[in-house]
């Protein structure tokens, strides 16, 4: 069993482009999965598309989260895409001609106490509205799911084709599924900043080259804040660290995903299992902080029990990063490659602990691989996808918080349709990037995880 499966994805060797094209019809700037989805379903219109990706394919948050494909529990705003994106991961594998480990094995939400019991059935309201399988269930069908470990819960909210995917696999083979398709997908490739005419995107300067273009969209995940501040766009952002870990294969009646606030567990591929501690997440204070504090008050008063806030070094690494740069001058961007946090130590040995008290089946197996990503969330844990009005040309799909894996293949499509100006399906004006500025009342729905 390899330690380095899943980081892999983010450690191999980075080939630049051999090239940089001179134009495209539309540049994208960030191969994670939203990037990687929105550019194969414009390449399969036949649409010339550029994908420039500072690091790796799916080496920061789309290669590192716990892999759940999920509509159960999420703020209303996201469920229409959430439903179409489940369409489209049930033949995904097929329609790319890749696997990418999705099985529909069902999310459940155990709850310890009536409390949380009661609050868990208030999303029963929104699973009637879209005519969604979800249920309470208990006893034995509760066994089912978890086996002998159900007697430490009274029930739980149910979905049972919710699923999971393998984040390792999915974005990097739609990225090469884009590939074949026709799109243009460069790693080692730092998008610096944008070029204009007449008011207008006229092109997209990249360390390798300017690629003259009317059409960019921001899908840089972490990094967006700081490329739209250098157009002089506020998008106010956040990161959280999250982190992960994995098993060796392990016998368990564990059939799916489950979530309560000690444990964030799923069955992997491989036979082991993706665990994570269910609420804790770390927030190192950064100048973003207190610069978008009021925003974020709402998201931080849900998330207080959860979060473990400090201050250090990532404060003064975030101040000393510049805000604008010179467009032939190395940028951010590529001063870090990619955005690679260290595991907590702290939060690895609680996820050890709350397994083996959970699961007493798997407390002594083996943690083979950890890892942690920094989630980029909004203010309301809701992503941000518009076109931006003062930049003509210039469209923005961020903050998707720690539901953007899931949701990436539809995410994807309804980008693109925005990109190119065709019937979306859905409404995406609840995503719009004025919401925060426009005196809306901000409320999250969600936890950031
Ligand atoms: C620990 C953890 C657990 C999570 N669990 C889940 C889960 O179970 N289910 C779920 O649905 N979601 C989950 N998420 C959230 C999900 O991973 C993200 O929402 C999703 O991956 C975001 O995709 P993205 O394409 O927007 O961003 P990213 O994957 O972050 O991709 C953005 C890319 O842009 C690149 N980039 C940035 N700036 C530039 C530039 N200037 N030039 C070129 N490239 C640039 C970056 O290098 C990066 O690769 C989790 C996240 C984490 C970290």
């Amino acid at each position: 069993m390899t330690a380095d499966l899943v980081s892999a994805t983010w450690s191999g060797i980075l080939e630049p482009p051999a090239t940089c094209p001179e134009a495209a019809d539309i540049v994208i700037i960030g191969g994670g999965i939203v990037g990687v989805s929105t550019a194969w379903f414009l390449a399969r219109q036949g649409i010339r598309v550029a994908l420039c990706e500072k690091g790796f394919i799916a080496g920061e948050q789309s290669g590192r989260n716990w892999g759940w494909v999920r509509v159960q529990g999420r703020d209303p705003r996201e469920v229409p895409m959430m439903i179409e994106s489940l369409r489209i991961w049930r033949t995904l594998a097929e329609d790319i001609g890749e696997d990418v480990g999705f099985i529909p094995g069902g999310c459940l939400y155990p709850a310890r106490t009536q409390q949380e019991l009661a609050s868990l059935e208030t999303w029963q309201d929104v699973a009637q509205e879209y005519n969604l399988p979800t249920c309470m269930i208990s006893g034995d069908d509760l066994a089912a799911q978890v086996g002998t470990a159900a007697s430490q819960w009274l029930g739980g909210l149910y979905t049972h084709n919710d699923g999971r995917a393998e984040p390792h696999k999915a974005a990097p083979a739609i990225g090469r599924a884009a590939v074949r398709a026709g799109a243009n997908l460069m790693t080692a490739c730092a998008v610096r900043g944008i070029e204009t005419e007449a008011g207008n995107v006229s092109a997209v300067v990249t360390e390798h080259g300017t690629i003259k273009t009317s059409t960019v969209l921001c899908a840089a995940g972490a990094w967006s804040s700081l490329f739209c501040g250098s157009l002089g766009i506020s998008l106010p952002q956040l990161k959280v660290r999250g982190t992960v870990a994995r098993t060796a294969p392990a016998k368990s009646a564990l059939r799916g995903n489950v979530f309560d606030h000690r444990i964030g567990i799923r069955p992997r591929q491989d036979g082991g299992f993706t665990v994570a501690h269910g609420t804790l997440i770390d927030h190192s204070i950064t100048p973003a902080t207190l610069r978008y504090a009021r925003k974020f008050l709402p998201a931080l008063k849900g998330e207080i029990r959860s979060l473990r806030i400090s201050f250090g070094k990532d404060f003064f690494d975030e101040l000393k990063m510049p805000k604008r740069w010179l467009l032939d001058t190395e940028s951010p961007f590529e001063a870090m490659r990619v955005l690679n946090p260290e595991p907590n130590p702290k939060v690895l040995a609680s996820i050890r602990k709350n397994l083996a008290e959970t699961f007493p089946e798997l407390a002594n197996v083996e943690i083979v691989e950890a890892w942690a990503g920094m989630v980029e969330t909004s203010p309301d844990v809701v992503p941000i996808i518009c076109a931006e009005d003062t930049l003509p040309g210039f469209f923005i799909a961020t903050g998707f918080s720690g539901h953007g894996f899931g949701l990436g293949p539809g995410a994807g499509k309804a980008i693109a349709a925005m990109l190119t100006g065709d019937d979306v399906g859905i409404d995406l004006s609840a995503f719009k990037l004025s919401r925060f500025f426009d005196g809306s009342p901000i409320r999250p729905y969600s936890l950031v995880v």
